[in-house]
């Protein structure tokens, strides 16, 4: 893999280019069919569309699509204080989601949405091995360095392209090797802006990063 190639670590959409890891994220359904999966793609069950009545099929099939070689990650998989779904549903399929991630050695891709101290308390109590990954990250510094101090990465997105956002000051500071960056759902965003904006913040040229951070992707994906 080259070093100067971008890594759009978590998107929803199918971009393809040849200076370009494209990491496109899917919900698994009991229908998906592993011929339809993209050739670099992260799979999980989003706390969003967890029903109560079929996410055990789905997830049965998730169990076997996951051993593809096309599947880098799991997730996003997580937790969401702000959807219905009770919060002991929703750690009982995340719980799964780790269980699978270890066994395959894979590194998890997280949602969490007003959920850190449950985060942080499953992280310790598992002793899971495997990177766990907060994507969309975009809170303040202080909530930022207490997940650093408790071993999680962060994929970071459109959130630095706002010069108000807490998450400013995060991106500057962030070790090496304890980030990637991201598109999430947006299309009118390119992967190429989030890393001229990450390389403005953290004061490093464009070349510099992403070779940075092809290293990250590196290290975070071939556990095994
Ligand atoms: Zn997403």
């Amino acid at each position: 893999m080259g070093l100067n190639m971008f890594i759009d670590f978590h998107t929803h959409h199918d971009r393809k280019s040849t200076d370009l890891i494209n990491l496109q994220t899917l919900h698994v359904t009991p229908e998906l069919q592993s011929e339809s999966l993209p050739n670099t793609c992260s799979l999980g069950l989003h706390p969003w569309f967890v029903q109560l009545e079929t996410w055990e099929s789905a997830w049965a099939n998730l169990v076997v699509l996951a051993k593809s070689t096309k599947v880098i990650a799991i997730g996003e998989c997580g937790l969401d204080r702000n959807i219905d779904l009770p919060m002991e549903v929703q750690i009982a399929v995340f719980q799964r989601h780790i269980e699978l991630a270890e066994t395959l050695q894979k590194p998890l891709v997280i949602h969490c949405v007003k959920a850190f101290s449950e985060l942080i308390a499953l992280k310790k109590n598992t002793k899971s091995s495997i990177p766990w990954i907060i994507h969309g990250f975009h809170k303040k510094i202080e909530v930022f360095q207490q997940l650093l101090n408790h071993d999680f990465y962060f994929s970071l997105g459109t959130a630095i392209l706002s010069d108000r956002s807490p998450v400013i000051q995060a991106i500057a500071t962030v070790p090496n090797g304890k980030f990637l960056l991201e598109t999430d759902d947006r299309i009118d965003v390119t992967i190429e802006q989030i890393y001229n904006r990450a390389a403005t913040l953290r004061q490093v040229p464009l070349d510099t990063l992403k070779s940075q951070l092809v290293e990250t992707y590196h290290q975070l994906t071939s556990l095994s």
